[in-house]
């Protein structure tokens, strides 16, 4: 019957439940040590103007270089540092590490291109949020013009009433903000008409559609006519092939990320990409991804 079936279920997926939480408990631990142990390490993937092809920006993102399990990527942990509280401790991190980064392209004559860095809701909405921006900048002597703080719509829905004051600092100290995956959010739409908003990212859920699926390109073209009219620069993120490049140029978009162009490379791959004239390093420049 369904009852014993039922039950039958329950008493088969229970080890699996069971060793996933067991793994979950096992990455916490191994988490609260990864900063003092130095695991983790940035990777940076190019934004590319759709018109011209050339590399406008990058966005650091971040990896954790395990000692036994090698690479696990954010999808994994950033939610386990999310409840544990250490979140903020690594996106400051990820700022200290990007600005050094910024520092050492200036000084390896790396055109000044921009640099996104992803920043959760429990960062961003922390007192100390605007000061620890600055002075990571500072500390390098960066201007601001170089980052772009990119925060996930959904984080957008858990910020609380200091927002506006935080957006409106930002945009004093001439720091951009990027709308992060938007469409996938449920919320209201007023954040990006906020100050220092200059961008909106669309998610590679809609990108993955396009030409095809008629819902995806009808979605897609109505965020870039929003998009347009107040004034926000277009990414959209996941180009995977040539169809939805074409779609996406025709259809206005002005900047786009995605396999397509380049999976997220090493620094000194990225400088060897922005740099093609200066003396190659020993190890030979890879598009192609690391293991996953
Ligand atoms: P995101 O900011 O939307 O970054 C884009 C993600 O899509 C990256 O995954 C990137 O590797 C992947 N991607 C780029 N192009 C393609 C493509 O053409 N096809 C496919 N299938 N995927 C593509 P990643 O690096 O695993 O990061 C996942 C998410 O983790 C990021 O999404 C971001 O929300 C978060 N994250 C990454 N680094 C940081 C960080 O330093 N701090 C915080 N708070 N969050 C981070
Ligand atoms: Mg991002
Ligand atoms: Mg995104
Ligand atoms: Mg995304």
């Amino acid at each position: 019957t369904a009852k014993t079936e039922e039950r039958n279920t329950f008493r088969f997926y229970t080890p699996i439940m069971h060793a996933d939480t067991r793994r979950r408990m096992q990455l916490a631990t191994e988490l609260r040590q990864a900063l003092a142990r130095n695991e983790f390490q940035l990777v940076f993937q190019p934004s590319v103007e759709l018109r011209s092809g050339r590399i406008v920006a990058v966005e650091a993102l971040l990896r954790w270089q395990h000692p036994e399990r090698g690479e696990v990527l954010p999808g994994e942990f950033i939610p386990v540092a999310e409840s544990l509280g250490l979140i903020r401790r690594i996106d400051e991190w990820v700022m200290q590490a990007t600005c050094a980064q910024i520092e050492a392209w200036n000084l390896a004559g790396v055109p000044p291109i921009r640099v996104a860095v992803n920043v959760s809701a429990r960062w961003f909405s922390h007192p100390a949020f605007v000061e620890g921006v600055s002075r990571a900048l500072q500390s390098r002597q960066l201007s601001a013009q170089r980052l772009l703080l990119e925060i996930t719509e959904s984080a957008m829905l858990r910020l609380g009433d200091d927002t506006e004051r935080t957006m409106r600092t930002l945009h004093t100290l001439g720091i951009d903000v990027a709308i992060d995956d938007f469409g996938t959010g449920y919320s209201s739409m007023s954040y990006l008409k906020l100050p220092a908003v200059a961008y909106l990212k669309i998610d590679r859920s809609f990108v993955t559609g396009l030409p095809g699926n008629a819902n995806d390109a009808a979605i897609t073209e109505a965020m870039l006519a929003m998009s347009k009219s107040l004034g926000l620069i277009t990414i959209a993120e996941g180009i995977e092939t040539e169809a939805q490049h074409e779609f996406l140029l025709r259809a206005g978009c002005v900047e786009g990320q995605g396999y397509l162009y380049s999976y997220p490379l090493k620094a000194n791959e990225i400088q060897h990409l922005l740099c093609p004239n200066q003396p190659l390093a020993p190890a030979r420049l890879r598009l192609v991804p690391p293991r996953r």
